[in-house]
C-alpha cells in the first residue's frame, strides 16, 4: 500500500458538494487505469482498460466528501458563522482547527471559538454548546479583512488535521469516513491491472454521502451496474462496547453489516462475499447496524435492482477532526474486494 499517497488522500478537503480536491487527484492517480469521467455531481468513474463489453459491471463505491461546515455569514468584527455540513455532535465542534476555503480555492486556517471560560457563567459552563454561539476565528476583526482574504458566504470549510502513522500499524487522521474506502478501490484496481476478470469493475468515487447519499444515486443511474460493493469508513463501537457486544472493533477485519437503516444486505450476495473471505483466508467481522447508511441504501434500489454488500473499515470516532484506524483492516478491505472481483462472474451474480 502507497502510504504517502493514503495521507494525501486523507489530509485533502472535500466537503459535500465541494469534493473537487479529491477527485481531481484520485482521477490524475488512476489515469494508468483506464477512460475516466466526471459529471456534474463531480462523481468520478474509472473504467478499466481490460473491460470487455458484456461482462456483468460492478460498481465499486466509494465516497470523497466528508463532514465540514460552510460560512453562513461574516459578522462585522471579522467572526464567521457558520453552518454543519453532515452529521456533527455540536460539542466535537468548537476549540478546533478549520481550514476555510477561500474564493481562489486555498485554505486558510481558522478555530472555532467559543467564550473562555473565565467569562462564563456556572450555568454556562455545564451547558451543551449551542451551534449559533460558535464561530470561526481567521485571525481578522474586520468584515473586510476577511472579504480581502476571499472568504465568503457559501466557501466550504473542512476540519484541519494531518494524517499521522503509529508503527505503521495505525493511523490517526480525518476523514477516514471514507477515505479509507478511497484508497481500497484505488489499491484494488492498480492490483488487478492487466488482470482477465470475468466481470467489469467500475471505481466509481461518489459525492454527498454525508448529506443523504446524493452522489450515489445518480452514478448508479449512470452506471447501471448489475452489483456493487462499497468501501466505508464504518464507525467502530470498540470503545464503548463489551468485549462480548462488539461487532466493528478495531483490528479485527473489515466489517460486513447484514442490515442498516437503509439497507437489508443482500443475502446471498452476503453469503458469497463471507464464503470467499474464508476461502482467502481473509479475517473479517459481521454486524447488525441499527443506525446508520451507506451509498449501498440508495444504489441497491436504483434500477432494477442492484445487489449490494458493505466492506466496511472500522473507524473509531468518525464525523470528528480525529479518527483511528487500522492498516491492517484497510489491508484486509483491499484483499477482499480484490478476492470477490476473482470469483465473481455472471453465473454467480445471477444467484443473488
Ligand atoms: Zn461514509
Amino acid at each position: 500500500m502507497d502510504l504517502q499517497r493514503l495521507k494525501r488522500i486523507c489530509d485533502l478537503g472535500g466537503v459535500s458538494g465541494f469534493e473537487d480536491d479529491v477527485v481531481l487527484y484520485l482521477q490524475e492517480e488512476l489515469k494508468k487505469i483506464g477512460p475516466s469521467s466526471i459529471d456534474s455531481m463531480l462523481n468520478l468513474y474509472v473504467h478499466r482498460t481490460e473491460a470487455n463489453a458484456g461482462d456483468p459491471v460492478v460498481m465499486l463505491d466509494a465516497h470523497t466528501d466528508e463532514v465540514g461546515f460552510m460560512v453562513r455569514l461574516i459578522r462585522p468584527n471579522g467572526l464567521i458563522e457558520f453552518t454543519p455540513v453532515g452529521g456533527w455532535v455540536t460539542s466535537n465542534i468548537p476549540a478546533h482547527q478549520v481550514l476555510v476555503r477561500t474564493v481562489d480555492g486555498t485554505y486558510i486556517t481558522g478555530i472555532v471559538g467559543s467564550k473562555p471560560p473565565h467569562y462564563m457563567s456556572e450555568s454556562e459552563r455545564t451547558q451543551a454548546p449551542v451551534i449559533e454561539n460558535l464561530y470561526i476565528d481567521i485571525g481578522v476583526s474586520s468584515r473586510r479583512e476577511a472579504d480581502e482574504l476571499g472568504v465568503r458566504t457559501g466557501n466550504p470549510i473542512v476540519p484541519r488535521a494531518e494524517l499521522e502513522f503509529k508503527d505503521d500499524e495505525i493511523i490517526f487522521g480525518k476523514a477516514f469516513d471514507d477515505r479509507l474506502g478511497c484508497v481500497a478501490i484505488v489499491e484494488i484496481l492498480e492490483a488487478l491491472r492487466g488482470e482477465t476478470l470475468s466481470v467489469n469493475p467500475v471505481g466509481v468515487f461518489s459525492s454527498q454521502e454525508e448529506v443523504g447519499l446524493r452522489g450515489a444515486q445518480v452514478a448508479a443511474h449512470t452506471l447501471k451496474p448489475d452489483v456493487a460493493i462499497c468501501f466505508e469508513g464504518t464507525p467502530a463501537d470498540d470503545t464503548f462496547e463489551s468485549a462480548d457486544r462488539r461487532q466493528t472493533a478495531l483490528g479485527m477485519g473489515p466489517m460486513l453489516r447484514y442490515i442498516d437503516s437503509k439497507m437489508i444486505t443482500n443475502p446471498r450476495f452476503q453469503r458469497f462475499a463471507l464464503e470467499v473471505a474464508k476461502k482467502y483466508d481473509i479475517p473479517v467481522q459481521t454486524a447488525v447496524r441499527t443506525g446508520g447508511a451507506t451509498n449501498a441504501g440508495a444504489i441497491h434500489l436504483s434500477g432494477g435492482g442492484v445487489p449490494s454488500i458493505v466492506i466496511g473499515v472500522p473507524v473509531r470516532y468518525a464525523h470528528t477532526h480525529y479518527s483511528v484506524a487500522s492498516l491492517a483492516d484497510l489491508q484486509g478491505a483491499i484483499a477482499l474486494g480484490r478476492a470477490l472481483l476473482k470469483e465473481l462472474d455472471s453465473e454467480v451474480i445471477a444467484s443473488f
